[in-house]
């Protein structure tokens, strides 16, 4: 939505539309309501973009809202991944976002986090896949690899032929992750690796997953497990009630050989892993305002088109100031996020930084997507309207790449000075 243009939100998507009341014995059914060129976009934040930005920004909305709105939906039922988008997002050349070089497109922060926020406002699990390719799997590898890795490596990757997974996250340490209990044994010309891991997505079926462990010197690093090597076996977690498409295994590792020339040559330290955790924040802290974006532009379009009492929900005061409050959220976040991104192109952005916009943003979309679901009334648990989908999405975005509490801990840290994450004994 632009400031003088509301949206019109009539897409040529095929979902679902809003029944409005019956007509000659007949539901009378309005046009679907999520979609539509013009963005929310209130305080012109598209004049401060390049062209080449605005472009590419409308390409990624025209594929999500033609190629992925119509079919996304039975896949999240199924809780199955759309491969077949694969090929077809290939096109987009977006695989790789920030990296140069290696077939990557080498984008701003702006640009990139202008791509994730438009890939998560058509469907969470399909900017999930992209950003735990692109922002973990291939940024650890270019931040962290040889070059010969590198080439190795990215090529394919960007081109979408190759995918990548991340796993960092055991069973029994999430939030203490440092604790890593993954090991990695030097055996001649291989590492022997043993441990298990949780959550990593895209791993039932990567080409590449990266798997994080310690080594008999204690130091960490990250090995580059290929797809179908012995002894690696991703479980995929069912059950799941958010992020149903993106593909979560539990992976046991079990005496796994992986060359010496898989482990990423620059990773030592767990901070070389808050390194890529630190970029990839950034775009999870985008995503969310994605998410955000289509809650309120879904509930926007369906209250101009549902009436109650005679008239528009829209025309009622007290779901003008809902709307009002969604978007002054949005606005704020779409600023903040602008200015976080032009602190991380000069190479200023901090952990305490990135972790405040996803603690904030994530916290904002859940409720703006609470909000939206209950201004489509029972129309929003359905799915066909996309905001139920959203909604429960959204869970998993602020429990990933840290939760809230955590985010808050790091912002807590540094404000005070005080490092509140380890509880003291108490003085006896
Ligand atoms: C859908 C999904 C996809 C994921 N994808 C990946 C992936 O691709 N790769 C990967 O490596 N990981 C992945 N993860 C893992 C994710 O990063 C972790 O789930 C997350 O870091 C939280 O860890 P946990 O689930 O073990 O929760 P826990 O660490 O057990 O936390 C449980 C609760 O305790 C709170 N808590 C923890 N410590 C403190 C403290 N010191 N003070 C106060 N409260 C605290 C937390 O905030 C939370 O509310 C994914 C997770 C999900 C759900």
């Amino acid at each position: 939505m632009s400031a003088t243009h509301p949206i019109a939100a009539v897409s040529e998507s095929g979902t679902a539309a809003v029944s409005t009341g019956v007509r000659d014995g007949r539901p009378v059914v309005e046009p679907p309501v999520l979609g539509g060129a013009e963005h929310t976009d209130y305080y012109l934040l598209d004049d401060l973009l390049t062209d080449e930005q605005r472009a590419l920004r409308r390409r990624v909305r025209e594929f999500m809202d033609q190629e992925v709105l119509p079919i996304i939906n039975p896949y999240w039922e199924r809780a199955e991944f759309p491969h077949e988008l694969v090929p077809k997002l290939a096109q987009l050349d977006i695989a790789g976002f920030q990296i140069s070089g290696y077939g990557c497109p080498g984008m701003s922060n702006v640009t990139a986090g202008l791509v994730i926020l438009e890939l998560a406002r058509g469907d969470l699990s399909m900017s999930t896949f992209a950003g735990v390719h692109s922002a973990l799997a291939m940024m650890s590898i270019a931040l962290l690899g040889s070059e010969e890795q590198k080439q190795r490596f990215l090529p394919p990757m960007a081109r979408l032929e190759k995918i990548g997974a991340f796993g960092l996250t055991e069973p029994a340490h999430g939030t203490d992750v440092v604790v890593l209990e993954t090991t990695a044994r030097r055996d001649g010309d291989s590492y022997v690796l043993n441990g298990y891991k949780r959550w990593i997505g895209n791993a039932t079926f990567a080409d590449h997953t990266i798997i994080w462990a310690r080594g008999e010197d204690g130091h960490v690093g990250g090995y580059v497990v290929e797809k179908g090597t012995p002894g690696f076996e991703p479980e995929f977690i069912a059950g799941k009630t958010a992020l149903r498409c993106v593909q979560n295994a539990q992976i046991s590792l079990t005496d796994v050989r992986v060359p010496t020339e898989n482990r990423l040559a620059g990773s030592h330290t767990f901070r070389d892993t808050e390194n890529v955790l630190l970029a990839s924040r950034f775009c999870v802290a985008w995503e969310a305002i994605g998410a955000a974006i289509a809650g309120y532009e879904t509930a926007l379009a369906y209250t101009q088109q549902r009436r109650q009492f005679g008239m528009p929900l829209a025309t009622f005061q007290l779901i003008q100031y809902r709307l009002s409050q969604m978007l002054a959220d949005i606005t704020g976040m779409l600023f903040a996020q602008l200015r976080l991104s032009q602190l991380m192109d000069e190479g200023k952005m901090t952990m305490a930084q990135v972790a405040l916009a996803k603690m904030h943003n994530t916290q904002r979309a859940r409720a703006i997507l609470a909000d939206a679901r209950d201004l489509l009334g029972g129309n929003g648990i359905v799915l066909d309207y996309h905001v139920a989908r959203h909604l429960c999405d959204i869970e998993a975005i602020a429990t990933y790449e840290g939760t809230d509490t955590v985010q808050a801990l790091i912002v807590g840290r540094d404000i005070t000075g005080h490092n509140a994450f380890v509880p003291v004994p108490p003085a006896r």
